[in-house]
């Protein structure tokens, strides 16, 4: 097991890549600080965790809230005593121009996304500088690298989780802690699948027209969770200790084109 011993804490664990990416750490030997907004689905993996032998406990954090940030990282270290891996996953998407935005919409989307990967890494980083050891790891996009239409908070706050990472990883290499990125391209989630059954689904129309295929390998399928956690897993890990401020593209060829 890559991971046994360590503690991690992963945001938006409740579903999709951060559902997955819990599982898959635990499968490593990792125990699971598992945050998200909603007890009730955290609760379910902490069971599915547990079940599988592994360790994990609930803790019910809105990563746009830094008193949230504040007591669920310190109720995650009573518990546990550390936390050697942040996973910053916790996301929203939604679709809107320019024009038709409100100010409610990108503070929402920027609060979420990266206001969150700050604070949650300010709090969590605080405790790994004393100890000189750690990995944090935030899910960006490939929209850290690309524009989108009706996508400009979103692509302003994947871009900028890049550049936040690249920073801070400056900052806490002398300590011993790596700071990386992760870049999915579009994966099968319940983000994903929610805004294909909405309204939006028609603008998935529009972005292919100006994309092409987001999959070289099967232009008919997405990909799934477990591609990127591989790739978290990987960040999280010894075997990338002089890996750091990086941002490692999981997107099947899409950025390529
Ligand atoms: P999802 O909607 O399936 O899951 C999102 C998770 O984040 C849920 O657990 C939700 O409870 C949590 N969350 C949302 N807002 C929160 C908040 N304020 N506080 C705490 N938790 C919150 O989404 P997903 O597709 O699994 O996306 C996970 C991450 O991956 C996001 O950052 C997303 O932007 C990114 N991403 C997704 C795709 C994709 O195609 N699905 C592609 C690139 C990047």
């Amino acid at each position: 097991m890559k991971l046994a011993g360590r503690v991690a804490l992963v945001t938006g664990a409740s579903q999709g890549i951060g559902h997955a990416c819990a599982l898959a750490l635990a499968r490593e030997g990792a125990t699971i600080a598992a945050a998200a907004r909603n007890r009730e689905k955290l609760d379910e993996l902490v069971a599915a965790i547990a079940a599988a032998g592994g360790q994990a406990a609930a803790f019910v954090i809105d990563v746009a809230d830094e008193d949230q940030i504040k007591s669920g990282v310190k109720q995650a270290l009573a518990q546990f005593g550390k936390i050697d891996i942040l996973v910053n996953n916790a996301g929203i998407d939604t679709i809107f121009s320019v024009a038709d935005m409100t100010e409610e919409a990108w503070d929402e989307m920027l609060d979420t996304q990266l206001r969150g990967t700050f604070l949650c890494s300010k709090y969590v980083s605080a405790h790994m500088v004393e100890r000189n050891k750690g990995k944090i790891v935030t899910t960006s996009s490939v929209n850290g690298f690309l524009g989108g239409p009706k996508q400009a908070h979103y692509v302003a706050a994947k871009h900028g989780m890049l550049g936040f990472s690249k920073s801070l990883a400056i900052e806490l290499a002398p300590h011993g802690i790596n700071v990386n990125c992760v870049c999915p391209g579009a994966i099968d989630t319940p983000m994903s699948q929610g805004i294909m059954a909405s309204k939006d689904g028609e603008w998935l129309g529009e972005l292919g027209a100006l994309t092409g295929p987001w999959n070289l390998f099967n232009p008919e399928a997405m990909l799934e969770s477990e591609e990127i956690t591989q790739a978290i897993l990987w960040l999280s890990s010894d075997a990338s200790d002089f890996v750091t401020g990086s941002a490692l593209v999981v997107d099947a060829g899409f950025t390529i084109k």
